[in-house]
């Protein structure tokens, strides 16, 4: 057996560099601005991290223009931009522990999950995308014989990343996956909550043969370095993820500048509905508690809405009361904790405050609803459970992004399908039924971009992910995100 890693003893020698990476080099602001950035895990200062602004965004959608205008990327053979985005995987893999350390200090997250989860997603989703591009054709359209006309895909240029903190390495490699395959220029620009991993990857794309300047990252905040990046002049199109309130700011910044494409992936509240012929309900309560509290509940897609049926209920809320405390937060570094702290003190009470609403509200807690491990500095809250919530109660319609859970009874499978839709969400979906007629039938009635039957955390880069309604638009994943990156062109050919 091999001796578990120290992390909390590879912490202490591990390097913060908070600068940028334009043009395959490390650059600090070009007003040497910086902002402090401490960690959630026990509030230690890691570093100073650039305050990228205007210029810095200028200057890297500059770079980015010029390696794609003499097509240093782009003008590779797909077998060939396979190849780099190959090794480049694999140097993720290489640096793993280096980056799940970097993405647990920086965002709060268990260790254990960013290694296993973050970093093999990660390198998977860049490895994928290599791999399809040189399996990817186009189309001739059935055009008498005078003529030929071809439907060409064609990179669509230098592509702006803005991404969130939650899942920090893998929301960006959905958008660098298929954008850098398809042979566009990328400026990303990560969350000021979690910026150190994006510069260690573009480091490492650079390393693995990406040419300078294709993949750039600016750090900074949203109302700074984001808002530069959206309303460039010279950026083609904006892959977000992150709130609907900023998704919301994209279309507008896209309308006063060059009409980029806006790609939104933003918030959820997704509905998890429990009927009462599904007859393995202690494991729905399983997979409603382990997928409501990963990643501390700070996951677009949490099943935060959980509807159940009365003649089943109270067994169900027993069971998930129990399941609850397991997920107790720890020390997100002994690679150990279930539950690591919540991203920084705004967060956190944040979602103390939306625990305060539900008691206000008169929903009943029936697991957790404290602040926990406050001795360590950091900021963590206990895994939350509140029964008897109607669907018009804050703790319903509102997007918590923690560790809290919303069991709401139904009595009727009409009552369920109209509660799970009366949301401005339609992320993902889950039903529980034992009948095939019914979850067919209820699955599709459900507005959602996923929806998933008698399990919940099924999911692979070979599937679209994104949302319905003010969940966003566009799909991450799968080959259906190439369209999101790619120019479709028609060439009219007369033949003599
Ligand atoms: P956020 O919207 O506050 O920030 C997201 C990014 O936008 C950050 O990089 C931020 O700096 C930037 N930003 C903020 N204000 C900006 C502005 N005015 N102009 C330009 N950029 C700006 O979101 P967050 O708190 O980082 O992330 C949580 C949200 O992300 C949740 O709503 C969650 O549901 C959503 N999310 C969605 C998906 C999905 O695939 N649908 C996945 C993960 C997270």
């Amino acid at each position: 057996m091999s001796t578990p890693i120290n992390w909390t003893e590879r912490a202490t020698s591990l390097q913060f560099d908070g600068r940028a990476v334009i043009n395959g080099q490390r650059v600090a602001a070009l007003d040497g601005q910086t902002f402090a950035k401490h960690s959630p895990v026990d509030n230690r200062l890691l570093g100073a991290v650039a305050r990228g602004q205007a210029a810095d965004i200028d200057a890297a959608v500059k770079a980015a223009r010029a390696a794609f205008d003499d097509r240093r990327w782009a003008g590779q053979p797909p077998a060939a931009r396979k190849k780099v985005l190959q090794r480049f995987a694999e140097k993720i893999l290489a640096a793993g522990e280096e980056l799940a350390l970097l993405e647990t200090l920086d965002m709060g997250k268990p260790v254990q999950y960013s290694l296993g989860v973050d970093v093999s997603a990660t390198a998977r989703c860049i490895a994928w995308y290599g791999e399809a591009v040189d399996k990817v054709y186009d189309e001739i359209a059935p055009t008498g014989d005078s003529a030929l006309a071809l439907i060409t895909r064609e990179a669509m240029g230098v592509i702006g990343a803005i991404v969130p903190w939650n899942y920090p390495m893998i929301m960006a490699a959905w958008k660098l996956g298929p954008a850098l395959a398809a042979g566009n220029s990328v400026v990303l620009k990560p969350s000021e909550k979690s910026p150190y991993t994006a510069a260690r990857l573009a480091e490492l794309a650079v390393e693995a043969g990406l040419p300078p300047g294709v993949f750039n990252v600016v750090p900074g905040y949203g109302h700074e370095a984001g808002e530069a990046l959206a309303l460039h002049m010279d950026v083609d199109a904006i892959g977000f993820t992150g709130s609907t309130r900023v998704g919301r700011r994209m279309l507008d910044y896209a309308g006063r500048s060059n009409l980029k494409r806006v790609y939104n992936e933003l918030g959820g509240k997704s509905a998890f509905l429990v009927f009462e012929d599904f007859k393995d309900i202690a494991r729905a309560a399983q997979t409603v508690a382990g997928s409501m509290f990963f990643n501390q509940g700070e996951s677009c897609n949490a099943p935060s809405r959980v509807l159940v049926h009365d003649s089943v209920a109270d067994e169900f809320v027993k069971l998930v009361a129990t399941e609850a405390p397991k997920y107790a937060a720890g020390d997100p570094l002994s690679g150990k904790a279930e539950l690591g702290a919540l991203v920084d003190e705004t967060q956190m009470r944040t979602v103390l405050g939306y625990i305060d609403a539900g008691n206000t509200e008169g929903a009943r807690c029936v697991a957790g609803g404290r602040q926990a491990r406050s001795e360590t500095g950091g900021y963590y809250v206990e895994p939350t459970v509140f029964d008897g919530v109607t669907n018009d109660m804050k703790i319903a319609r509102e997007e918590i992004f923690g560790p809290v859970m919303s069991i709401i009874r139904f009595k009727t499978e009409a009552e369920a399908v109209a509660m799970a839709n009366a949301s401005s969400y339609g992320l993902q979906a889950s039903v529980w039924s034992d009948s095939l007629n019914r979850a067919h039938r209820v699955s599709r009635a459900l507005r959602a971009g996923t929806v998933h039957v008698n399990q919940y955390d099924e999911d692979d880069i070979t599937v679209p992910f994104g949302g319905y309604k003010q969940s966003g638009n566009g799909r991450d994943k799968s080959l259906h995100a190439f369209d999101k990156y790619t120019e479709l062109k028609t060439t009219w050919i007369r033949l003599d």
